[in-house]
């Protein structure tokens, strides 16, 4: 009975590409922290999700990723917890400036609800994370950029304006996740996107997130992404 609910976990997420690593059944075999199975276990999360259990060793192991799955999913751990080791893996973390981790959300609310997923799983580990999005000072927001930062989790407006403040550089950063790209795109953020992209170091490591895959996001996605891992869930894609 139980191995067949498992089996039927695995089947709910389909990959594609080559090379896959395996996907993993526990947050214990992705070999985090102790810190961070702690904060994992404070948070409730008990199993991964489908997409945690496909996602995690790919985007673990340093693979580029698309990941289409439906809103609920769970993709934000899917993207944060790899995050948080890809950070604390950085030789001399506080001594270069700049975010290593760039996380683009379409709206406010979204960008808000993934900072304080963020949050959760940063804090304990002195990680730095800023939101940037309107309805916030962009003198605060300024002023708390020069501070510095790990990780910024920003709309791709507000964070174009900051660049052209000179509040941040994004020189160091390596670990850059579009989330919900295709709603990026229906807002018609993709020129902000395209330059925010065109500012970070190609050797970086992308995430994409997409509910739905529309033409267009797909042609972005070949344009900026390496060789990805493509994981669907469910019906959709
Ligand atoms: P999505 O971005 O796919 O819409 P979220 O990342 O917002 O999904 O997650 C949806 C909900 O599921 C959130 O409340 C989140 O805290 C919760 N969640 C994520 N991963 C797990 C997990 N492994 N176990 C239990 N709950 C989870
Ligand atoms: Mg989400």
């Amino acid at each position: 009975e139980q191995e067949v609910a498992e089996y039927r976990k695995m089947l709910a997420a389909r990959v594609s590409g080559f090379d896959v690593p395996r996907p993993l059944k526990t947050f214990k075999d992705c070999g985090f922290s102790p810190q961070l199975m702690h904060d994992i276990s404070k948070q409730g999360y008990e199993q991964p999700t489908p997409i945690q259990c496909q996602s995690l060793p790919i985007v673990l192991s340093g693979r580029d990723i698309i990941g289409i799955a439906k809103t609920g999913s769970g993709k934000t751990a899917a993207f944060v917890l790899p995050m948080i080791v890809h950070i604390m893996d950085q030789p001399e973390l506080k001594k270069e400036e700049g975010p290593i981790g760039v996380i683009c959300a379409p709206t406010r609310e979204l960008a808000h609800q993934i900072y304080l997923e963020t949050k959760k799983f940063a804090k304990a580990h002195g990680i730095r994370v800023s939101a940037l999005y309107g309805g916030m000072s962009k003198l605060d927001q300024f002023k708390e950029l020069k501070a510095g930062c790990e990780i910024v989790v920003a709309t791709p407006g507000r964070l174009i304006d900051m660049l052209k403040m000179k509040a941040l550089t994004m020189l160091r950063a390596t670990y850059l996740v579009l989330d919900e790209a295709d709603r990026m795109f229906d807002l018609g953020f993709e020129p902000q996107v395209r330059s925010i992209v065109g500012q970070i170091r190609p050797d970086r490591q992308t995430l994409l997130f997409s509910a739905t895959m529309p033409r267009k996001v797909e042609k972005l996605a070949r344009e900026i992404l390496a060789d990805p891992v493509r994981v669907t869930v469910g019906e959709v894609g």
